[in-house]
């Protein structure tokens, strides 16, 4: 069966190493000319793990995970309000817990499936017609048939918008984000640090590449794209005053094309399939980063899906899925979207409120609750 993965992301990479070694023949057609490079950081925890581990890269990712000691909580002048530390973040994770950049583990993901699928690169998917035998995509250039379709095209999604239209399955949550690379003129390259005023946000972390950090910004605003050359000044708009180290992380800012800056945004359908083409990861059901589980999910949808079309027709095999990992996404935007509202708290009350309830929690009498919050746990049966 000749099945197109629209995406090469975390979600279109493990579908394919799923699909190939359940004697499918899957082929990846990725919009971007190569492999990621830089990105952001996350950790990767709970089920991404257990199937990074089920596909023998967990010991090649622990060897390129980030240096982050402790993620901490500072004031405008730096001083620290909040401590998540190295031992409480293990016991949360029960020692299962890899910081990596996204390109570190779409580096391994493509390192995994190299020698067995076929990777085309700098070819967007376009668009789709499907008939009862088959379906036919479109790329720049020219078409080709396949049995099946996967969108694993990310949450601004081609393929959903090929099969169910229009861009009214997407729901802003208030916020928007934006990150690039910065020279670490502070030496913090080891901790992971949070700095919150009343609707705005900026986060640093290493990338691991020495003198390096990530700026991360977030702030409270109305959905909408920001076109390219307008990022950094929109980001000089917004931070404007603001305390900590942020103004020299924006003077140190790139140019304002290489931001990467886009709105929290989950997608919502009332279906991740119709006929022979199906959706998995951010592309049906994005979380945004809020929830700390787009990741885990990409990869369990793209595990669960394989496994379901290995030992059932197609459309039992989408129903079967979706049946599977729907609630378990649901469940995690509904937590996300609460989280939301207190991550970047509107107003000075709201900012105190979260301050105390950080210093509050950051204990170990509460890493079973902290567990449940990052789904430091797998769905997957052991
Ligand atoms: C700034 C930021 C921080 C985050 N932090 C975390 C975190 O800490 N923890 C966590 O779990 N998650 C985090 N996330 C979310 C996480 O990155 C996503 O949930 C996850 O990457 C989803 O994987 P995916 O493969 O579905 O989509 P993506 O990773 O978006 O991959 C989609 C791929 O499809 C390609 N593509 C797009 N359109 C086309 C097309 N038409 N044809 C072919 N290819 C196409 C793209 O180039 C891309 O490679 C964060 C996200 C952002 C943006």
């Amino acid at each position: 069966m000749k099945i197109l993965v629209a995406g090469g992301g975390v979600a279109g990479l493990t579908l394919a190493y799923w699909l190939h070694r359940r004697g499918m023949t899957p082929v990846v057609a990725e919009r971007s000319p190569e492999g990621r490079l830089g990105g952001y950081g996350f950790d990767l925890v709970g089920t991404g793990h257990d199937i990074a581990a089920r596909m023998g890269i967990a010991g090649r990712l622990a060897a390129r995970t980030l240096p982050i000691d402790s993620v901490d909580f500072v004031d405008g002048s730096g001083r620290t309000l909040a401590r998540l530390g190295a031992p409480l973040l293990d016991r949360i994770t029960r020692g299962r817990n890899l910081a990596l950049l996204h390109s570190t583990l779409e580096d391994e993901l493509i390192e995994a499936v190299r020698d067995d699928v076929e990777i085309r690169f700098d070819l967007p998917v376009e668009s789709l017609v499907q008939d009862a035998d088959g379906v036919t995509a479109r790329f720049p250039g020219g078409e080709e048939r396949f049995d099946l379709v996967v969108g694993a095209d990310g949450v601004h999604s081609a393929v959903r918008r090929a099969i169910f239209g229009g861009d009214g399955h997407a729901r802003h949550l208030g916020c928007t984000m934006a990150c690039f690379p910065v020279p670490d003129r502070y030496g913090a390259g080891r901790v992971r640090t949070h700095y919150t005023e009343p609707g705005r946000q900026v986060v640093t972390y290493g990338t691991g590449r020495p003198g390096e950090l990530i700026a991360l910004f977030l702030f409270r605003d109305e959905p909408g794209p920001v076109p390219r050359a307008a990022r950094l000044d929109r980001l000089r708009d917004v931070f404007a005053g603001a305390g900590w180290i942020t103004p020299r992380l924006l003077a140190d800012a790139p140019e304002s094309r290489e931001i990467f800056m886009d709105a929290m945004t989950q997608i919502e359908l009332p279906r991740w399939h119709r006929g022979r083409v199906a959706l998995i990861g951010d592309a049906c059901g994005c979380l945004t980063l809020v929830s700390a589980q787009g990741v885990s999910m990409a990869m369990a949808g793209a595990y669960v899906l394989a496994e379901q079309l290995a030992t059932a027709d197609h459309r039992t095999a989408f129903a079967r899925y979706e049946r599977r990992l729907r609630p378990e996404v649901v469940r995690r935007q509904r937590n996300a979207r609460l989280f939301a509202r207190t991550l970047v708290p509107a107003t000075r009350t709201g900012l105190a409120a979260q301050n105390l309830m950080s210093r509050f929690v950051m204990r170990d009498a509460f890493a079973p609750l902290l567990r449940r919050r990052f789904g430091a746990d797998s769905i997957l049966p052991a």
